[in-house]
């Protein structure tokens, strides 16, 4: 269980960028840097943790809008999201003009992430399951030892991702939060994307879209 973790919501999306560490050797992640990098830098340094790498759970601005001037920053090697995102990095400055964020540039991970891989933050170790839907290339990052998930926007308390994006589907995302987290377990705790944290098996008694009830 030595896994820790603090939520730093960033951009005007409000996005549950995560710094996650390991307590034993203070080597840790920011998954997620989608901007307002110097709250970011902040927290790092409130924390005194020394950030090795960051982590991708998909590639639209609100998540990955600071990545490249992150990495750059403090040398950081990039890790995921899977392949399949590929589009949207290289759309970040397209979407940046869109939503009225600041200029974002395009990079390449140093690693891209497949399902069943491991990520490592510290001596810490986290599963990678590709969850596609709410974009084709995303992954969610699971630490089986504290029953924790970074699901980014695939799983929100009471909602789900949206599927109205190029290369979303509905049915796609229903089936990989059916199929890929819940089996994980009721007890699992997720940071989603957006909004408060919750459980898996919270959701599966009360979420809209896909509790247990709604067949
Ligand atoms: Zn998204
Ligand atoms: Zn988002």
């Amino acid at each position: 269980m030595s896994l820790k973790y603090r939520i730093i919501p960033v951009t005007p999306f409000q996005q549950n960028c995560s710094l996650i560490w390991c307590d034993a050797t203070g080597k840790a992640a920011v998954v997620d840097p989608g901007g307002d990098l110097d709250r970011i830098r902040s927290a790092i340094a409130e924390e005194g943790v020394t950030v090795e790498k960051i982590l991708l759970t998909h590639a639209h601005i609100d998540h990955a809008g600071g990545t490249a001037e992150l990495a750059k920053a403090l040398s950081l090697p990039i890790e995921g999201p899977h392949r399949d995102d590929n589009f949207w990095i290289q759309g970040l400055p397209q979407q940046a003009q869109m939503f009225g964020f600041p200029a974002s540039e395009v990079f390449t991970p140093d690693h891209w992430l497949e399902d069943g891989d491991t990520v490592t933050v510290g001596e810490e170790t986290l599963e990678v399951l590709h969850c596609p839907g709410h974009t084709p290339g995303h992954v969610v990052f699971f630490h089986q030892a504290s029953g924790l998930a970074l699901v980014g926007d695939v799983l929100f308390q009471g909602s789900i991702g949206r599927t109205d994006f190029p290369k979303g589907d509905y049915n796609t995302l229903v089936r990989s939060i059916r199929e890929k987290l819940f089996p994980l377990g009721d007890a699992v705790a997720f940071i989603p994307g957006h909004g408060p944290m919750s459980t898996f098996g919270q959701e599966r008694k009360s979420n809209p879209f896909v509790s247990d009830h709604r067949g």
